[in-house]
């Protein structure tokens, strides 16, 4: 991005240099090869306008995602099952406006990203577990100890 920046500038420097030089120019093939010039600068100039717009537009984008995610996660609380002592985010039931408990991945709570454990059907002795369609991660719990909902 800095370099972006920089590359703009440069583009408007050698701009303005080449227009100053116009005057001393006399003849008008001189002046036409001047303007060609400074033609090609504006244009190198405007792709550099236009990636730093673009730039930008990625950064907004990130930017509303970053906000986005603080306020989902908010909704969840890091949560330690009673026997089996896994950790989840589970829905906080004051936060669950009309959906049903769940609980969230903690390996990708923590990249932002909202992946909400689903049981495999697997049951072994008393141990059921649940695994994270984004990242593939599974989680133990005993019986039936992972609560529809946190407390909070
Ligand atoms: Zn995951």
């Amino acid at each position: 991005m800095v370099s972006e920046v920089f590359a703009g500038l440069s583009a408007f420097k050698t701009m303005l240099d080449t227009a100053k030089g116009l005057k001393d120019i006399n003849d008008a093939s001189g002046r036409n090869a001047v303007a060609i010039e400074l033609q090609e600068h504006i244009l190198t100039a405007q792709a550099a306008q236009m990636a730093l717009v673009e730039r930008v537009r990625e950064l907004e984008e990130e930017v509303a995602g970053f906000e986005a995610w603080e306020t989902e996660k908010q909704r969840y609380k890091l949560t330690k099952c009673a026997y089996s002592s896994a950790l989840v985010y589970l829905l906080k039931k004051s936060e669950a406006n009309g959906e049903p408990g769940h609980a969230l991945c903690t390996n990708c709570y923590e990249r932002r990203t909202k992946s909400i454990l689903q049981w495999n059907g697997e049951v072994i002795i008393s141990s059921h577990f649940w695994v994270c369609p984004s990242c593939g991660a599974k989680v133990s719990t005993h019986g039936e100890d992972l609560p529809e909902f946190a407390d909070a």
